[in-house]
């Protein structure tokens, strides 16, 4: 079916194919951008997010000699800051070590920090055409489906098999071509909810489709229970001649939304019944000291879904009557309201600090 398959699979696709800004380039630098952007990222709201991007840093140059503000500030939204993080590192390797261009083979992309199996095999494929498949949930879809497939898809061994599959299918066809279309055809025609199986080019040769189980595939590992994380803010505001001024705290540590700025916090184990009760916490004094301050209404309850991770937050309005002093300020940055829009922040910050017109954030 090899031959067969990836025919049908090319007609279909240069029947069917959006137009994506990323389609037909063979730059390496747009096809890793786009590649990565697109990790967790709906391809509508990607398209945005590239267009700005390319926009700011154009080529690989550009992007090794922007600041980490200015890669995150573009980020803002996207989530999963570690992705900007090994965007930055890899584009400093590559115009250091490599003169500005991209090495062409797997295993030497696969040594760039945030290149993995897929995007490493995107790059090589589609820049370089080289025989890699690309293997993403898209592409496990159509393949489990078509041929019942029930290795598990997050296994090394599941990888192994798809990968080999992929690879088997793809034969002497363009690879670029192949793997785009493949991708493509799990997104379009073979949906994991409503597959499309009535028009379905595949629709003689799929299994899963023969014996009416098209939503047994892919094969899934159990997941564990999501974790939950309690965050209360402080949102301080301090006033000095007519200006109004808040403090953020940046997030250093390995944890989610390293980088990002937040306002103070205190994170609980557990959902307080009275949000007001944070203030009875001695561990607000690492913030305020001594310092008088007054407290307003909390917000109600903002949620934020992570990969696997459910955060609750509520934020707490403190007006200052004199800044922080020296001993509590030293973790925080005093920032002007009317700046405030020039700090990345994790997406339930944003909303609360739009919701309560504190800034206005423009949509992506
Ligand atoms: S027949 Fe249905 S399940 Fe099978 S590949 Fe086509 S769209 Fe997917």
């Amino acid at each position: 079916m090899n031959g067969d398959f990836s025919e049908k699979l090319l007609l279909w696709y240069s029947q069917n194919k959006r137009p994506l800004p990323w389609r037909g380039t063979q730059n390496p630098y747009k096809i890793w951008i786009s590649e990565v952007i697109l990790q967790q990222t709906r391809v509508r709201q990607g398209v945005v997010y590239y267009e700005h991007f390319l926009e700011a840093f154009p080529d690989i140059f550009a992007l090794a000699g922007a600041s980490a503000r200015q890669v995150y500030k573009l980020w803002q939204g996207l989530g999963y800051y570690n992705r900007a993080d090994n965007l930055m590192k890899t584009a400093k390797i590559i115009t250091g070590q490599y003169g500005g261009r991209f090495p062409e083979d797997y295993e030497t992309l696969k040594t760039l920090p945030g290149i993995g199996d897929y995007t490493a095999a995107a790059i090589a494929s589609m820049a370089f055409d080289k025989p890699c498949a690309v293997v993403d949930g898209n592409v496990y879809r159509v393949l489990s489906r078509i041929f019942a497939l029930e290795t598990p898809i997050h296994t090394s061994r599941g990888k192994k098999e798809f990968n080999l599959l992929a690879r088997k299918l793809m034969g002497d066809s363009p690879p670029a071509g192949f793997n785009q279309a493949l991708m493509e055809f799990g997104a379009l025609q073979c949906l994991p909810d409503h597959p499309d199986c009535q028009t379905c080019i595949f629709h003689d040769q799929c299994l899963a489709r023969a014996s009416e189980r098209q939503s047994d595939f892919p094969v899934k590992k159990k997941k564990n229970p999501a974790g939950r994380r309690f965050y209360y803010y402080f949102v301080i505001r301090f006033e000095s001649r007519g200006e109004t001024f808040f403090y953020l705290k940046k997030r250093s540590r390995r944890d989610i939304w390293r980088n990002l700025y937040t306002f103070p916090d205190i994170e609980m184990p557990f959902a307080l019944e009275n949000p007001m009760d944070i203030l009875t916490m001695a561990e607000k004094n690492r913030f305020f000291g001594t310092v008088p301050f007054s407290a307003g209404k909390p917000s109600s309850l903002y949620k934020q879904q992570l990969t696997h991770l459910s955060v609750s937050a509520w934020f707490i309005p403190v007006f200052l009557h004199e800044p922080l002093n020296n001993e509590t300020k030293n973790s925080l940055s005093l920032v002007q309201q009317n700046q405030l829009i020039n700090f990345p922040v994790p997406r339930i910050t944003a909303r609360y600090l739009q919701d309560n017109k504190i800034i206005h954030v423009k949509e992506k």
